[in-house]
């Protein structure tokens, strides 16, 4: 088998005003993706789909990656990956065993246009294996405990929200710190109370920060919301600030979690050097891939720290974090989303798999296993312009 093209498919869906959430990221007006289609002389083709500004995304993938991918066998993906991450001095990095990156490929969304490629190369390798990517990888389970992830509601709304989503059959549900009332540590710990009231005892309850708080700040919300039984303080501060992250986490008992901005394993070892972090959140679509995240979940488990695949954006990405939760020993749990996101539910003919029971399970077809609906290139055609204001 042999690449013969690589295609970006730019995609958009606007929120209509009721559904967009008010967080600290801003207001989201409308959702961009970039789907990516590996083709073959076999006349299989892999979908992966990519981060970042789509027509960005467009002009890396065309002008920057595809070239070099042309004539390459999807089945040595290793392979693919080394070239495309060390750009011209592939070759002597992969004879040598050692990293020589392009300098631009290192992160931003050049390491989201590569991620997206390796889901599109795994996706028509595993076809041509006949068998699901989570196979195709080497399966440790083949179903997967998921959380909603939502809670924007302000003050006591909180509580019927995270509720709904107990009643739907989670085991255990996300909120964010700031919600559309804004924060302060009174509007927090209202929230956060409320959500427990809401859900009971017995669902784990997550709150995520987005990285809006400093240290100090986040030590002392983490304190004072101790008592809700947190299972996990996500991103309290800047992902940038890997010391100060290893200070909050020295002042609570509420585990942290962090990684859905970090790129590659380097970012991950950086990490874990600073003793920075109890839960992993790698995002497949920036953080390398399958290729990378298989990298980054041994180098966690090494150290006790677990996996919670970060996934957002579109189903294609969804798809692959299935696959990739299914094969990944150290992964705790799956993000499911709570958001208004057709462009993740409403992307294929066939329903994801989320059971009553808040279990997520892959499809058994080969590769990623989904296929896109007829109107979807027409239904989510490409919107310019930002696609979140303040
Ligand atoms: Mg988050």
């Amino acid at each position: 088998m042999k690449i013969t093209g690589v295609r970006c498919i730019p995609l958009s869906h606007a929120v209509p005003p009721e559904k967009r959430q008010r967080s600290d990221l801003g207001t989201r007006v409308k959702n961009d993706s970039t789907l990516i289609m590996v083709d073959t002389d076999d006349g299989l083709t892999g979908m992966g789909a990519a981060l970042g500004n789509p027509e960005v995304v467009r002009a890396i993938v065309e002008f920057e990656l595809a070239p070099a991918l042309i004539g390459m066998d999807p089945m040595f993906s290793e392979r693919i990956y080394e070239v495309m991450y060390n750009g011209s001095r592939a070759i002597p990095a992969i004879r040598q065993g050692w990293a020589q990156p392009e300098p631009t490929r290192r992160r931003g969304t050049v390491m989201e246009a590569i991620s997206g490629i390796d889901l599109a190369v795994w996706d028509v390798k595993a076809q041509g294996m006949g068998v699901p990517i989570y196979k195709a990888l080497g399966a440790v389970r083949d179903q997967v405990r998921s959380y909603a992830s939502g809670g924007w509601a302000p003050g006591d709304e909180a509580e019927a929200e995270m509720a709904g989503y107990a009643a739907k059959g989670f085991t255990a549900v996300k909120m964010r710190v700031v919600g559309h009332d804004g924060f302060s540590f009174e509007k927090a710990v209202r929230r956060i109370a409320a959500a427990r009231r809401g859900i009971g005892p017995d669902v784990e309850l997550f709150i995520d920060a987005h990285g809006a708080l400093d240290v100090s700040t986040s030590i002392r919300l983490a304190k004072l919301v101790e008592e809700y039984d947190i299972s996990w303080f996500e991103e309290p501060i800047s992902p940038d600030d890997h010391a100060g992250l290893r200070l909050v986490r020295q002042a609570t008992s509420i585990p942290i979690a962090t990684g859905e901005r970090e790129f590659t394993r380097f970012d991950f070892a950086d990490l874990l050097d600073h003793q920075a972090l109890d839960i992993a959140q790698p995002d497949i679509g920036r953080a390398g891939g399958f290729t990378e995240i298989r990298r980054i979940s041994a180098l966690t488990s090494a150290r006790q720290v677990r996996l919670a695949p970060h996934a957002w954006s579109n189903g294609v990405l969804f798809a692959a974090s299935i696959h990739l939760a299914c094969h990944c020993p150290n992964c705790r749990i799956l993000e499911v989303s709570q958001a208004h996101m057709p462009m993740m539910y409403e992307l294929f003919e066939e329903p994801f798999d989320i059971g009553a029971d808040g279990e997520v399970r892959p499809p058994e077809k080969p590769g990623l296993g989904f296929t896109l609906r007829e109107d979807a290139l027409e239904r989510f055609k490409y919107i310019p312009g930002p696609s979140s204001v303040w």
